[in-house]
């Protein structure tokens, strides 16, 4: 061929499905030494499934049950309650066993009338969000024919959650470590990630009012993508993630990872590029989600998964994986080598 090899070499990347930018881009790709992988629609597919709804009912001091699941249809907390959420003493001894998740309330079985009402709430606040996490919520409820109420004063804060006004209630939705900073409900929720779920907390009106697990599976060939990026690189990727920590671990053993970061901002992802990078590093950030833009933006070169991939993230990336392969990303770094070779 007459094409300069540069220009040939992002040709061939386009045949593997990577779109690169630019030719600095293909030089770039060639020389990361180092490999940071997001977990949710990177390592996993980012279709994640709703498998749990778990209400936690509220204690109060008449030891009736009370908000949402309690006797008042409409569910809001009653005056004279403390509005303090209940101990993880207290939603063990409710759901009927020493671990939170007793038998009577197996993943999967969340489908009673008050986890109708939690899931609608839920998906009601979340339906403005692009988030896998939304997307499963809100398919879900939809699914179970709920019919969701129009949100009102919505926000979503990338990496935490999304709150919004629900039928003239506050609904939060987001990670339990933010939401319930005082470790309640923590049993249930952990029992959850240690199966390798992504839990979020439901608080209404500022209590907590249940918790939601999603699933999501590994991508095929995650395993032999860090693999191949271990032989390139010479180091084993890293793992950085918003999501918790033993849902990151989950993940991490099945594919190889074993330098973990969770629990990340977005602005967290990128510091820890930016400390790499100022070791001397050439670091490669694959991501997805507007909560990997920042790690995008400070990387030697940033690579995004086209078909997950929010707007941000495919504005934000030096290269974006059109194929959904993940397989495609140790095929170009090993093409731009061989490109960068052939030029210098
Ligand atoms: P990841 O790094 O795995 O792609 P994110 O940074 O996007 O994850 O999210 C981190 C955590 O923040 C999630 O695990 C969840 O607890 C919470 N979160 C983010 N967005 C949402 C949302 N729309 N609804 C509920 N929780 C969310
Ligand atoms: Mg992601």
């Amino acid at each position: 061929s007459t094409m300069p090899p540069l220009l040939s070499a992002i040709a061939n990347a386009g045949r593997h499905g990577v779109l690169a930018k630019s030719a600095v881009v293909m030089e770039r790709l060639g020389r990361v030494d180092t490999v940071a992988l997001d977990k949710t629609g990177t390592l996993t597919e980012g279709t994640p499934r709703l498998t749990d709804v778990v209400p936690l009912p509220a204690p109060s001091p008449t030891g009736k049950e009370e908000g949402v699941y309690g006797s008042d249809p409409d569910g809001r907390p009653k005056s004279g309650t403390d509005g303090r959420p209940g101990s993880g003493a207290d939603a063990r001894r409710r759901t009927g066993s020493g671990n939170g998740l007793g038998a009577d309330r197996r993943p999967e079985s969340g489908n009673g009338p008050a986890a109708d009402r939690l899931l609608r709430l839920a998906a009601s606040a979340e339906h403005g969000s692009e988030h896998p996490l939304a997307r499963a919520i809100v398919g879900a409820a939809l699914e179970r024919g709920l019919v969701l109420s129009p949100a009102d004063a919505f926000a979503a804060t990338p990496g935490r959650g999304v709150a919004a006004t629900v039928d003239g209630h506050r609904i939060e939705v987001g990670a339990p470590a933010r939401l319930l900073p005082d470790g309640a409900h923590a049993g249930p929720a952990r029992e959850l990630e240690e199966a390798g779920k992504t839990v979020v907390a439901v608080v209404l009106d500022g209590r907590p009012a249940g918790l939601l697990a999603v699933a999501d599976r590994l991508r095929p060939g995650a395993a032999g993508t860090v693999a191949a990026l271990t032989r390139l690189t010479g180091r084993a990727p890293a793992l950085l993630t918003g999501d918790n920590e033993r849902a990151a671990q989950h993940v991490a053993e099945r594919v190889g990872i074993t330098d973990v970061r969770a629990g990340l901002l977005p602005g967290e992802k990128a510091a820890a590029v930016r400390e790499w990078e100022a070791a001397g590093r050439r670091v490669l950030v694959v991501g997805d989600g507007v909560n990997d833009a920042p790690a995008l933006a400070a990387a030697h070169c940033g690579v995004a998964m086209g078909r997950t991939g929010s707007d941000l993230a495919l504005e934000t990336a030096d290269a974006v994986v059109v194929r959904d392969e993940l397989a495609a990303v140790p095929a170009v770094v090993a093409l731009s080598r061989a490109a960068h070779r052939l030029v210098v």
